[in-house]
């Protein structure tokens, strides 16, 4: 197997994610690879002109984007310490799919998660997308658990 050179790392501001985010940093460091930090959006059912006119559904959805892009800009302030090969992401989309779809798009070798969201279902293995993507995606993935005890 070949060394990685680009490792898409998804998160969703999650502790877990937060603690993905620390490995993937550690083996884009390790292999000097680049970092693709990636924060999907989950997509709203598109009910436009349905309960609300097109105007203000547009404007909610700008700024969902708008602070998305404040929490990736924070993120990376408080995560993203020397080091400069990253770029970041904000998509649009249903996750699992979104997180394969960028880590193919950007020609990345690695996908990194945290086996837990922020929904952080105890009784589960796995949260949806984690498993979603271990199980879909044609790249290697590692899943990253966070201990809370
Ligand atoms: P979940 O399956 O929702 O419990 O989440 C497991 C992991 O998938 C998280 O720790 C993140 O690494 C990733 N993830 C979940 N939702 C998103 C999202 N909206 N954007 C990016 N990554 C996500």
């Amino acid at each position: 197997m070949k060394k990685f050179s680009t490792i898409l790392v998804a998160i969703d501001f999650s502790d877990s994610s937060d603690n993905a985010f620390q490995a993937a940093m550690m083996l884009a460091r390790e292999f000097s690879a680049k970092l693709l930090i990636l924060h999907v959006i989950n997509e709203p059912v598109d009910l436009r002109g349905f309960y609300v006119p097109h105007i203000s559904f547009d404007k909610l959805e700008e700024e969902i984007e708008e602070g998305a892009k404040k929490l990736m800009e924070t993120f990376c302030r408080q995560h993203v310490k020397e080091f400069e090969r990253y770029a970041t992401f904000i998509d649009p989309g249903i996750p699992y799919e979104t997180i394969i779809k960028r880590a193919a798009d950007e020609g990345a070798d690695l996908i990194v998660i945290g086996t837990h969201g922020r929904t952080g279902l105890d009784h589960v293995l796995f949260g949806s997308t984690a498993e979603k993507v271990v199980r879909k995606s044609p790249l290697p993935v590692m899943t990253v658990r966070l201990d809370e005890d």
